[in-house]
């Protein structure tokens, strides 16, 4: 099935259904008026010449539009490029010349960074060529760029004026173009976290983010009745797979509460909109537990969600439980290539076990375990470099086949590059990535296991783990700690000593630093390399 394919569906099973909110938008549209929307949007990319396979870049913040250019980019088979809203003009370039983008959709700024200046600097001199952008030899590819604005930028066409354009074509015109649509054709290139170094454009189908948005919301119990709030990037696959898409395949509603991710906004939309849903990675749950007001929202409405992207302390895990009444809260697992999930738990899976655990690998899916040099499986318990293999593993990464065959091999098994390990009954723990594994003098540290044990530290509101190059050990530990407000810092010997008898002495950090806040990706992850990197400088 095709994306356009299931949005008809929902459309007629639940019209009158409020589909999305946009609360910074002052919009509120039923599934119907989202159809009516999406097609008017199709049609538009029409009559502007966008053809089966073209490249369609979204460089925006969570808004409505993101949405309609997703659903309406796939009804007609072009490609979308999600954009990190956080770039800057030179990887905005990198980003467009990788899959050479034809049409760009943005906002006009988003957090004071001014994206209409920036792709002013890559256009040539769109005084004289008013209305086309195709003279940008910096993105040679690059025709028309599309402005969510009401001012008229030289080289740029205003949304509204490009919608209005759709209104020459028919049903027919857009009827005739889904006809010719594949469920295997590539629909999206989204770039990953850039976690660990530079972003890569992976390549998903239909059939890959479909199906996974299914087997999420099913997961999730998610029904028409049920709403969710999305503080989560839209630019990134948990926003536009694990939020739209499973909306999509459900009737539930989307809220959007802010353009970027703010804590009391998310938490406001949650209360006034009597949420059941909220999805969100660990930091941002921190981030809503410390608001000052949090003890005045009411948020006994919220059932369940997902948090994925990195681990979950056990401790948080227990204050998202109990505090933000998120009883049903699953733990998701999965990549950016996979679709983005592999591994779930379940609303009856043990609070052991979603603590201490991200699942059961999902229908239709396979998980292996194995060594790390000799690719065997590793016996149950041990642990491992996780693999999946399945529908929703990518196509590829775009233009990189030397990176694609790395990640993927012969058998069709996608290596996670994490580290994890399963138990007897298949449930699947994540014990952190390769390349943050700390090795100091031969022995495997797992930050983890450190960070979990400060957790319980009455003290530390966050922790992160990582290793510095060390002239004797080969690496040593360091840990960042952000203290809770408030209290005073505890001396580095007092934490040394809260380790004692609780983890072996080599797994003891040899330094701390206290900071206010971490490197960070735009989807709220902890940037381990920067840490290092920064810790090596600073260590002389
Ligand atoms: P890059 O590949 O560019 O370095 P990234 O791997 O962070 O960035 P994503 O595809 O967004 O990009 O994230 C996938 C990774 O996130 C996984 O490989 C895993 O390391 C981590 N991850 C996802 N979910 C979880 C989870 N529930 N627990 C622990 N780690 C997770
Ligand atoms: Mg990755």
């Amino acid at each position: 099935m095709t994306i356009g394919e299931m949005l008809d569906i929902t459309a007629d099973r639940f019209p009158d259904r409020e589909a999305l909110i946009v609360r910074h938008q002052s919009i509120r549209w039923s599934w119907r008026k989202l159809r009516e929307k999406t097609d008017a949007c199709a049609r538009a990319l029409l009559a502007i010449g966008v053809e089966q396979g073209d490249r369609i870049g979204i460089w925006s913040p969570n808004r409505a539009e993101w949405t309609l250019t997703q659903l309406a980019a796939a009804r007609i088979g072009a490609i979308l490029v999600n954009i990190n809203p956080a770039y800057r003009a030179p990887e905005l370039k990198y980003a467009m010349n990788l899959c050479a983008i034809r049409f760009l959709v943005t906002a006009e700024q988003f957090k004071h960074s001014d994206y209409i200046g920036m792709l002013q600097s890559l256009l040539n001199d769109p005084q004289k060529n008013p209305g086309k952008a195709g003279c940008s030899k910096k993105v040679p590819t690059l025709e028309t760029i599309i402005t969510l604005s009401d001012t008229a930028y030289p080289g740029m066409s205003r949304w509204q004026d490009v919608m209005d354009k759709g209104n020459s074509l028919s049903e027919s015109d857009l009827e005739q173009r889904q006809q010719s649509l594949q469920f295997d054709d590539p629909i999206n290139i989204q770039y990953t976290s850039g976690t660990t170094g530079h972003p890569k454009g992976v390549t998903l189908t239909h059939h890959n983010i479909l199906n996974n948005a299914y087997f999420v919301a099913r997961q999730m119990r998610l029904t028409e009745q049920d709403r969710l709030v999305v503080p989560v990037p839209l630019y990134h696959c948990f926003g536009m797979v694990l939020a739209n898409l499973a909306c999509l395949t459900c009737g539930a509603t989307l809220i959007y509460p802010s353009e970027g991710f703010d804590a009391s906004q998310t938490l406001t939309a949650v209360a006034e909109e009597k949420a059941t849903a909220l999805h969100g990675v660990p930091t941002m749950f921190i981030a809503e537990l410390h608001d000052p007001d949090f003890a005045s929202y009411d948020l006994s409405s919220l059932r369940t969600g997902i948090i994925a992207g990195s681990l979950c302390p056990v401790e948080l895990m227990k204050r998202i439980i109990n505090d933000m009444h998120l009883s049903e809260i699953q733990i998701g697992y999965g990549m950016t290539e996979t679709s983005p999930i592999s591994t779930q738990t379940s609303h009856d899976t043990s609070l052991e076990q979603r603590v201490t655990t991200v699942g059961r690998t999902q229908p239709h899916q396979e998980t292996k375990i194995i060594t790390t040099d000799n690719q065997h499986i590793v016996p149950r318990g041990q642990i491992g470099e996780l693999c999946t293999r399945g529908y929703s593993v990518m196509m590829k990464y775009w233009g990189d086949e030397e990176a694609t065959d790395n990640a993927i091999d012969e058998a069709g098994w996608m290596h996670s590059g994490d580290l994890a390990l399963m138990d007897d009954d298949g449930f699947i723990q994540i014990i952190g990535r390769i390349k943050d594994m700390v090795i100091r003098g031969g022995e495997n540290i797992y930050p983890k296991e450190i960070e979990d044990l400060f957790y319980t530290h009455p003290a530390v509101a966050e922790i992160h783990v990582t290793g510095v190059p060390d002239p004797k050990y080969g690496e040593a530990v360091i840990a960042w700690i952000r203290l809770k407000d408030g209290v005073e810092q505890p001396s580095e010997e007092s934490l040394r000593d809260f380790c004692q008898d609780q983890i072996a002495h080599f797994k003891i950090p040899r330094y701390f630093k206290f900071t206010d806040s971490f490197p960070m990706t735009i989807t709220g992850k902890v940037q381990k390399y920067k840490i290092r990197e920064i810790s090596t400088q600073e260590l002389g």
